[in-house]
């Protein structure tokens, strides 16, 4: 069979691509040279599965995407509280450029707009790195994030570099209040060059997948930055990645995301996919006109709005039945089905605590065989439920062959061991030698 996927995506981009409003970034002279009528689309998924259309391999500078990536690397480097002393997460609701510090700290509001991505620029790597150094540093960050060797395109760095008038201002003022150290013009040099890599929607939509895989990268298997780095990461996107249009976009895509006045927009869906969009034409904010759209697009087909959420733990019983074995025990077998987190693990407390015939059971069998993964709050939730039991006398039994308690770094012993060596292990494969009661 053909994947229906790619087509779909070709209907998107042909719906989106009808008119092309808007207007190139006519503040870099490269950037207004671009041609106009390239639009494309590219998802990813979180394995690594990878769907384009349109002019999917057209090459385009980064622009401001790079600043959430290289945020991130910032705070591998140094910890969210080093960073967050320098640059906020605050909203601004202002223009990507505007010349804005917090009132009495002179921190920049986040690490989205010019003031922020400059100081997360000069953050990354060690506070004696030069400015050569410090964008190695970044331009290898970026690459282990897109899974390839990235590059950057000379003539934009050049073009840029000449007129960057606002963001030597905004560097100037950075450095008047301490925020940044050293050489306001290296700042910019380092920040221009990291916004003059070149990527194409692939490549933004791999780095969005990393970012929806907690920082592994699909195709590579390398962690490039932690769990922790992801979640700040995502939330500043969420709340600022789209500037002064941050409502709207939570409100009508509603994803993590973050656009670029070269016309890239890319979209990190956590645990589901990375999106990378473009076509150069941007609105007043400076997004592209149709990336935008055909991210919305995808939002409402899709249904990827972060607040539609995930289909809850309704289902987290698959089956609470009472059994009688061949010794005449009579246990509860509780089967668990699905991805065990905080609520699907109060439904399964709920459950056991409310057991009115608990004095007339001898036994409780947790069948975890059909739960593909608990999380660290589900697994201690489960196993003070374990606990509890066992300290009302019953004798308790957990079915769990694929070790899905025992993931964590914290367990002490396998669940195997001990709790599954009993008189009812032999059955438990089927119950079959038990009768229900
Ligand atoms: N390099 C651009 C700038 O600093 C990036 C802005 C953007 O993409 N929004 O002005």
């Amino acid at each position: 069979m053909k994947s229906p996927i790619p087509d779909y995506l070709l209907e998107v981009v042909e719906a989106c691509g009808t008119d092309n409003p808007g207007a190139t970034a006519d503040y870099i002279p490269e950037l207004a040279q671009a041609d106009p009528d390239r639009i494309a689309v590219c998802l990813s998924t979180i394995d690594g599965v990878v769907y384009t259309a349109g002019d999917a391999d057209a090459e385009f500078s980064i622009q401001s995407i790079s600043k959430p990536f290289v945020y991130a690397l910032a705070l591998a480097d140094h910890g969210i509280d080093a960073v967050l002393a320098r640059v906020g997460v605050e909203p601004s609701g202002e223009a990507f450029n505007e010349l804005s510090l917090e009132s009495g700290s002179g921190r920049p509001l986040n690490p989205m707009i010019n003031a922020g991505a400059l100081t997360a620029h000069a953050l990354v790597g060690p506070a004696t790195a030069t400015t050569e150094e410090r964008f190695e540093r970044v331009l290898r960050g970026l690459s282990a994030f897109a899974g390839r060797d990235l590059a950057v395109d000379e003539s934009v760095f050049d073009s840029e570099l000449s007129t960057a008038y606002r963001n030597s201002a905004i560097a100037n003022m950075l450095r008047s209040y301490s925020v940044i150290d050293g050489d306001p013009a290296e700042v910019v040099r380092g920040y221009t060059r990291q916004c003059a890599i070149t990527v194409t929607v692939r490549d933004l939509a791999v780095m969005a997948a990393t970012l929806a895989n907690g920082g592994v990268q699909p195709l590579t298997g390398q962690r490039v930055v932690s769990r922790t780095v992801v979640r700040q990461v995502l939330s500043v996107m969420m709340t600022c990645g789209m500037y002064d249009a941050a409502g709207d976009w939570m409100s009508t895509v509603g994803i993590p995301a973050k656009s670029g006045v070269s016309g890239g927009v890319l979209g990190a869906l956590p645990g589901q996919v990375g999106i990378g969009a473009f076509s150069p034409r941007l609105d007043a904010h400076g997004s592209s006109v149709r990336g935008v759209r055909m991210c919305r697009r995808l939002s409402d087909d899709m249904g990827l709005h972060i607040m539609d959420g995930p289909e809850p733990a309704r289902s987290a019983i698959r089956r609470d039945r009472r059994l009688r074995g061949p010794g005449g025990h009579t246990v509860r077998v509780c089967s668990l089905q699905g991805t065990m987190q905080f609520s699907g693990a109060e439904l399964v407390l709920r459950a056991l605590a409310s057991a009115e015939d608990a004095e007339r059971l001898d036994g409780v069998v947790l069948d975890l065989r059909r739960v593909h993964s608990v999380d660290d709050v589900a697994e201690r939730m489960l196993r003070e439920a374990l606990r509890r039991l066992r300290l009302d006398g019953l004798r308790v039994t957990v079915v769990d062959p694929e070790c899905v308690l025992d993931t964590h770094a914290h367990t002490h012993r396998p669940a195997r061991d001990g709790e599954i060596a009993d008189e009812f292990a032999p059955d438990l494969a089927s119950f079959d030698n038990f009768e229900r009661v």
